[in-house]
């Protein structure tokens, strides 16, 4: 491993495990309903939220553990700068995934990625990529980025107009930027990230089933898979 690697490495599991910290009072707050706006009091004593930690009125656990929040962030930013190293393509891979931590958790919340999140995604993964094309004063790989981007969301969208498909627009959206950052990657990035999420779906499903988190009659979240099955495509392929 070359000697620059390891401190991007370091320093990007700790921004993952701070992104891990804030999510589970950001995810409490934006799990609601569709239609509803987020919340922001405690459910339990109708206090103000913190930023991350207990409620501090009544002590009340907000939203996912951040035992299972700050690993999987660490590790999902330490992954991507291992495979990326120090380029100027790093930042759009690690907002994907600060952003994608905090949908995965959402959705398994309440079944829903909220727009307003899918669309700081796209931003922040598409952003940083057009700027180091202009850098580069090259197209690049945009034209494929691009082009993987309408196939992704393409092929989810067909896939969402099945009936009981249990897909909704919200993985429509995400993996059109999933399909960008994939496609800057290569070919081969963006056909595992439309396989892998859905060899990553059923051994989820299965831990939600097995938890009681859900039934054998409820809709299960995508955005878990998708979003695993695209980390695992950028660690593969980049
Ligand atoms: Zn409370």
């Amino acid at each position: 491993m070359l000697p620059h690697v390891r401190p991007t490495i370091a320093t990007c599991a700790v921004l993952g495990a701070v992104v891990g910290w804030l999510t589970p009072v950001t995810a409490y707050r934006l799990s609601v309903e569709y239609g509803s706006p987020p919340r922001s009091t405690c459910g339990d004593c109708a206090g103000p939220l913190p930023i991350a930690g207990r409620c501090p009125g009544c002590r009340a656990v907000l939203g996912p553990t951040a035992w299972l929040t700050v690993p999987v962030g660490a590790l999902a930013f330490a992954l991507i700068a291992s495979a990326l190293g120090p380029a100027p393509e790093l930042p759009a891979y690690l907002g994907v995934a600060g952003v994608g931590v905090l949908l995965a958790f959402i959705d398994l919340a309440c079944l829903r990625l909220p727009d307003p999140l899918v669309g700081a995604a796209t931003i922040l993964g598409v952003a940083p990529l057009l700027l180091v094309a202009a850098l580069d004063g090259t197209a690049g790989p945009l034209g494929r980025a691009a082009l993987a981007a309408l196939l992704m969301a393409g092929i989810y969208l067909v896939l969402a107009l099945v009936p009981g498909a249990g897909l909704g627009l919200g993985d429509v959206k995400l993996s059109g930027v999933l399909g960008f950052t994939l496609g800057w990657l290569g070919w081969p990035a963006v056909l595992l990230g439309l396989v892998l999420p859905h060899l990553l779906n059923g051994p989820i499903a299965l831990v939600l089933l097995l938890s009681g988190r859900a039934g054998r009659r409820t809709d299960l979240p995508l955005g878990p898979a998708l979003l695993a099955g695209w980390l695992l495509a950028v660690v593969v392929t980049a």
